[in-house]
């Protein structure tokens, strides 16, 4: 930092009541993401109290000239919550403000600051009577402005939908450093554009989220897991379908893992136990919840399991019999990306596909990259019911994973041109940050990165938010 810069940023002190950050070990944590994959640089961190306090921030960060890196809780896979190495910006942690403002049981919403941990919004859901049903691994650390700002999905997207879809209004701070209160429950308003969806999934680069109006759910009496093995993804869409036509929305999550995955996870993890005797190509993990009763919610996973049995969409399949069994039949879903990490470095997708073309797509990506890396090993898991697969890419055995990791861009453009001619999304839920943002500006239509770069220019005319995020500067 310049000493004009650290005088400059000594009146920032002054300007809001929250704590200011300057010292390198107090900011350290702040400079990089949670896998160490970015580094950048900052004048300050600013951890404000009140909406109000954020904006008198950002007016500061206006006035001198300094860009303006939103974080929640740092745990994005994209990059888009790491300043740049220039050492300018000042990031705007929303940690502190963490308050529960109004819980509506009639309304059945939830109105959170935007650093409120997902894991408490659950909470404090469920200590109403409620449900708060989005669930993603890193619910103990991320919180609802990071959420709504990557629309996250997660586990229950298939019932319940995605971060957007929960969200009713939201209270955002402007790049001019004015406070937009939007915090309405309402299920209708067609007044206008909908500025809390452009806010939603922008990561940052239109303005700070600051508070948020989330949608609540009547609690299930009972959740239950079953795994099963499948002899294709084919069969595993019709399994999908016989689900939701029997389940209806009692059908919670409906999960894909493939032979490799669960082989990594038996491996790396003692505990892990291979629910069957034989191995099967691929595994589905399906989760019905039921609003009245465990038996009902047993009786009818039961039966679509002997529906799917009689049709032979599935070979084998069990039920978690308690608790710690379903959480058992979890952990190998949810385990998957650390038993691949173990392993070493690996080239991930988080891809999306229309539902009904993902066999297809899932076999063409097979067959394309066989062809052009020999011996890779696909690594393919997701949430099927939501048409989204993490497509990852491990080298082929022996092969040292450093050396495979160079071949990052050239393996991307193989999985990526496939998502296109699919009609796919390169960045399912994981946002673009900087790590897909040039990728998605090959992939889109001109025609859409100009209009979202009229709709940057005209909310954020200084490119103050998060700047060199999702739009190339
Ligand atoms: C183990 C693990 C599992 C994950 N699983 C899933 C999953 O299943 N599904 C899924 O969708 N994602 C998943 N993620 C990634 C996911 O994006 C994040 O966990 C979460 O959504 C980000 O929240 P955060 O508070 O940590 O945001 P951060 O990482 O702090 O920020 C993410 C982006 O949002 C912006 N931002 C943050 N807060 C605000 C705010 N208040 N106003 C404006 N912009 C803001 C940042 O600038 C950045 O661009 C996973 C991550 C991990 C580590």
């Amino acid at each position: 930092m310049t000493d004009e810069q650290a005088t400059a940023t000594d009146g920032l002190r002054g300007v809001f009541s929250g704590r200011l950050l300057t010292a390198a070990e107090d900011m350290a944590p702040f400079l990089t993401d949670w896998r160490g994959q970015w580094r950048g640089a900052a004048r300050a961190v600013a951890q404000p109290d009140t909406a109000a306090d954020v904006a008198a921030v950002v007016r500061w960060c206006a006035a001198n000239g300094a860009p303006v890196v939103p974080q929640g809780g740092n745990t994005g896979l994209s990059g888009g919550a790491t300043p740049d190495a220039g050492g300018r910006a000042v990031v705007v942690s929303l940690a502190r403000m963490n308050r529960v403002r109004a819980l509506d049981t009639l309304n059945n919403t939830i109105t959170v600051e935007a650093g409120c941990v997902l894991k408490a919004v659950q909470a404090a859901a469920a200590e109403a009577g409620r449900y708060f049903p989005l669930s993603l691994a890193s619910e103990g650390s991320c919180t609802i402005g990071g959420a709504l700002s990557t629309n996250a999905g997660g586990v229950a997207v298939l019932r319940y939908g995605n971060a957007r879809e929960l969200c009713l209004g939201l209270e955002v701070v402007t790049p001019a450093g004015e406070v937009w209160d939007g915090l309405r429950g309402l299920r209708k308003d067609n007044t206008g554009y909908d500025l809390r969806d452009l806010f939603i999934g922008a990561e940052g680069t239109l303005g700070v989220v600051t508070a948020a109006v989330m949608k609540l759910f009547p609690a299930p009496a009972a959740r239950l897991v079953a795994f099963v093995a499948v002899p294709s993804p084919d069969a595993a869409l019709r399994l999908l379908d016989l689900a939701q036509n029997r389940l209806g929305p009692g059908l919670t999550a409906f999960e894909l893992v493939s032979e490799l995955c669960l082989e990594l996870v038996l491996k790396r993890f003692e505990d892990a136990r291979d629910p069957f005797a034989a191995r099967s190509p691929w595994y589905v993990l399906v989760e019905a919840t039921d609003l009245i009763s465990e038996a009902r919610a047993r009786e009818a996973l039961e039966a679509l399991l002997a529906e799917a049995f009689e049709a032979e969409l599935i070979a084998d399949g069990t039920v978690a019999a308690s608790l710690a069994q379903a959480r058992a039949l979890w952990a190998l879903r949810e385990n998957i990306s650390e038993a691949q990490a173990a392993e070493g470095k690996n080239i991930k997708h988080d891809v999306a596909v229309p539902i009904s073309r993902i066999g297809a797509f899932i076999e063409e990506a097979q067959a394309a990259l066989a062809r052009a890396f020999p011996g890779v090993r696909p690594v393919v898991f997701g949430h099927l019911g939501d048409g989204n697969l993490h497509f990852n890419v491990s080298p082929p055995a022996g092969q040292p994973h450093e050396a495979f990791a160079k071949l990052r861009a050239e393996v991307n453009t193989v999985v990526h041109d496939l998502v296109a001619a699919f009609g796919g999304s390169i960045s399912a839920e994981h946002g673009l940050g900087v790590l897909r943002r040039d990728e998605a500006a090959r992939y889109k239509a001109p025609v859409e990165i100009a209009l979202m770069r009229a709709i940057k220019q005209a909310i954020d005319p200084h490119g103050l938010m998060n700047p060199g995020k999702v739009l190339a500067p």
